[in-house]
């Protein structure tokens, strides 16, 4: 039923002689040879088609293939592939005109990248040139990119193996109900806590040498993790009080994914730099960026901005943020994000919880989920402790396979998994998601101590 185009076994052994994968032990990789891509789905050379419950790395937003994004980088490549950054070209002009005018507050100017970690590495460079104060402060519970300062400022165990201690990071733990680090019992508890947690540690670090609080309006790779309300006003407020830029990194929950254009918007909250990159284009071509607010930018009015990139603005990548942009407007992508959260992911996923035990806790909005899969309810001991691998990693690995031999990609990581499809998917593909789902969840409900 789909195109199969080259040979499986010859694309296999080129990736297994050249290719080196990312964050992989390689001799130990067996790489899925993909041979095509459609919408919410993507397929084998051997006739396996799979539902893509992770939209790749959560930036396949608009689907694979859109024909609009298609033609249009197809257009762009037939007028101009490529000009350097110093220029001015209408489909860069026209993406920056449409990406400030979805961003919240007076976010209107925008620094072009190759992707999120980029974007990390030049809003943190922004904050500490504007400010003249050399440390940033970052969530344990955070994933920001894999370069240098946004590694460092990272943290999940990806940071471990490049954690130089000289980016003068300063990390803290953001509000987490379920696994509370405050003994807290409610959200306004833990609210409450994380917000005097922090402003204490600003305190004990001294204020005057932090250039910026860097945060995941909503965590995404480290648990889809929900603020609680009033918090992230609370953490603008305490910014502001002690002179501090608020970065809010937008690379996984913007751009619909929150069944919002952004995950500020649910929050009211407007920061002063906002990176982003995924679902901009859906990552057809890379791009990322920082949204720059009016006194951010205003610091670089008469002093030369120190950084640069030989592809910032790629014609191509701007031309496909332009169609990305203008079709999830004209064809309602964000309300279907929205819509298919509120009626089938949401329910969906809470009446699949009460039936397994393994799942502790759903938690999301959009398509924008994450079960987090327990040994035991009571003691929501993970089903996996943290960071495992190998044997230990089993529970995990039996489910992921359940749903792939079932036909649906999860996204996994750790004890969780996320339910991330493309803000595209249908009411019936998102049930057709959730039905490998709750047979998969069979195979976690094997290693709970029920
Ligand atoms: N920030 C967040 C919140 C992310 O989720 C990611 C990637 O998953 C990044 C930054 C890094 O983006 P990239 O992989 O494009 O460098």
């Amino acid at each position: 039923a789909f195109a199969v185009p080259g040979d499986k076994d010859a694309v296999k052994a080129a990736d297994r002689a050249h290719v080196f994968h990312s964050w992989s032990a390689q001799g130990r990789i067996d790489p899925l040879a993909v041979a095509g891509a459609e919408g919410a789905y993507f397929w084998d050379y051997d006739g396996n088609r799979y539902l893509d419950f992770s939209s790749q790395l959560v930036n396949t937003n608009i689907g694979h293939q859109h024909p609009k994004v298609v033609a249009a980088i197809q257009e762009q490549a037939g007028r101009l592939c490529t000009l350097a950054p110093g220029f001015a070209v209408d489909v860069r002009s026209e993406a920056a005109r449409l990406i400030a005018a979805r961003t919240p507050g007076d976010l209107d100017r925008i620094f072009f990248t190759n992707g999120g970690a980029e974007a990390i590495e030049n809003a943190v460079r922004m904050a500490r040139v504007h400010t003249g104060r050399p440390k940033v402060m970052a969530a344990y519970r955070s994933y920001h990119g894999a370069t240098a300062a946004a590694i460092n400022l990272t943290g999940e165990p990806r940071r471990w193996a490049s954690d130089t201690g000289t980016a003068g990071v300063v990390r803290f733990f953001g509000p987490h109900l379920y696994r509370s680090h405050f003994h807290a019992t409610t959200e306004a508890e833990e609210c409450a806590r994380a917000l005097e947690h922090l402003e204490q540690t600003i305190l004990f670090e001294g204020p005057h040498t932090l250039a910026a609080v860097v945060l995941e309006t909503i965590v995404g790779t480290a648990g889809v993790l929900m603020p609680p309300e009033g918090y992230l006003a609370g953490v603008r407020e305490i910014c502001d009080r002690h002179g501090i830029l608020l970065v809010l990194d937008e690379v996984m929950a913007g751009f619909g994914r929150t069944g919002t254009w952004f995950a500020a918007d649910l929050y009211d909250v407007v920061p002063d730099l906002l990176t982003f990159a995924k679902g901009v284009n859906s990552g057809y071509v890379p791009l990322g960026g920082v949204a720059i607010s009016q006194a951010v930018a205003a610091t670089f009015d008469d002093r030369p901005y120190p950084g640069g990139l030989t592809y910032s603005g790629h014609p191509l990548a701007c031309a496909s943020a332009v169609a990305t942009l203008n079709a999830m407007a004209e064809e309602g992508i964000v309300e279907n994000a929205a819509r298919i959260g509120e009626d089938v992911l949401g329910p969906g996923l809470r009446e699949i919880a009460a039936r397994h035990p393994s799942v502790g806790e759903v938690r999301g909005t959009g398509v924008f989920w994450a079960l987090d899969l327990v040994r035991d309810r009571e003691t929501r001991e993970p089903l996996v402790p943290y960071n495992a691998s190998g044997d230990a990693a089993k529970p995990m690995n039996d489910f992921a396979a359940a749903c792939k031999t079932r036909g649906l990609w999860p996204f996994v990581n750790m004890n969780r998994t996320h339910v991330v499809p493309p803000c595209t998917v249908t009411e019936s593909e998102a049930k057709e998601g959730l039905a490998v789902l709750d047979e998969a969840l069979s195979a976690a409900d094997a290693h709970t101590t029920d």
